[in-house]
């Protein structure tokens, strides 16, 4: 059955939706500023105006919403309307335990959940290149697949455990945060010594760190460019204080991700929430006295 529904038009959820339906798929769009959809209306989707007219019963709803709050809220009001035989598939980045409690809420109304989380900006989605994480129960994971395909270059199979996606998405983010960091201080140190610091940035990224995180994230800190945002800080400090939770609750030590958590902090404290989350390195540039 080729159709589906779609909740959560921002950055993200508009090119995932131009994709699906580019592919063939019918998909009726929620998103709780409607104006956000027309631009999708015109290309071929169907605008709804609650969560609830999103889900057909018995079919799949995949949500695309900031963060643990938005997923409960929107998930509670569609989740009844789905039933028996539906499935969830939510690809936000959220904590591993909203998860294994969203898996839970479907189950007792005979509907699954599926986490399935993604590596790349808006960018990437645009062009179905996506890695796209998946875990839970291996039939609704296969049901899933094909819409998984759509807007992604590859899919990986995780767990069956819900929130196993969820704790390597994180771990990525994590990853990411930290390279940034790490970028930040080499480029400020050759800045200093009087080096362009667009050129450190490429030496590394075309010698030893060639590879899309320190290509991209690199332009962006030594050209001191951290607008506009293809994914906002405040999202960025969301991810690493769902990192440090995890941590916690598995005695794991991150003594790093504290780091870049005071780091995303004290920049959301400076009102650059809404700037892209690489302007992390900006606390350094201005320890440096550089910015
Ligand atoms: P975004 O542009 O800020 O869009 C957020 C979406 O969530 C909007 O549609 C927003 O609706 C909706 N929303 C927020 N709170 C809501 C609530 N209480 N009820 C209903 N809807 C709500 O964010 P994004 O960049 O698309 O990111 C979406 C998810 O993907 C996040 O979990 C993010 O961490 C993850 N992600 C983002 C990127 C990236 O590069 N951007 C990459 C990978 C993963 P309104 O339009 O009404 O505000």
């Amino acid at each position: 059955m080729k159709e589906v529904g779609f909740i959560g038009l921002g950055s993200m959820g508009v090119p995932m939706v131009q994709n699906l339906l580019k592919e063939g798929f019918r998909v009726k769009v929620y998103n709780r500023t409607p104006e956000k959809a027309s631009g999708l209306v015109e290309a071929g989707a169907q605008q709804v105006y609650h969560p609830s007219e999103a889900a057909a019963a018995g079919g799949i709803v995949i949500t695309m919403v900031s963060n643990d709050q938005a997923l409960q809220e929107v998930t509670h009001a569609f989740a009844d309307q789905l039933g028996a035989g539906g499935v969830h598939l939510s690809m936000s980045t959220v904590s591993p335990e909203t998860s294994r409690q969203l898996a839970l809420y479907h189950q007792e109304r005979g509907s699954e959940y599926v986490a399935s989380p993604v590596f790349g900006r808006p960018e990437a989605a645009a062009a179905q290149k996506l890695f796209i994480l998946s875990s839970g129960p291996r039939e609704a994971k296969e049901r899933v697949q094909p819409l998984q395909e759509a807007l992604g270059q590859r899919v990986f199979d995780i767990s069956e455990e819900p929130g196993g996606a969820n704790v390597i998405k994180l771990g990525g983010n994590f990853m990411i945060m930290a390279a940034m960091e790490a970028m930040a201080e080499a480029f400020n140190l050759a800045e200093k010594s009087g080096i362009d610091r667009n050129l450190a940035a490429e030496v590394y990224a075309s010698t030893l760190f060639n590879c899309t995180v320190y290509q991209g994230y690199g332009k962006m800190i030594a050209g001191k460019a951290f607008e506009p945002a293809g994914f906002q800080l405040g999202l960025g400090l969301k991810d690493c204080n769902l990192v440090l939770q995890e941590a916690n609750s598995l005695q794991t030590p991150m003594p790093l991700a504290s780091l870049l958590h005071d780091r995303l902090l004290a920049s959301a404290a400076k009102g650059r929430a809404q700037q892209d989350w690489s302007a992390l390195a900006r606390i350094a540039l201005e320890e440096a006295g550089l910015e």
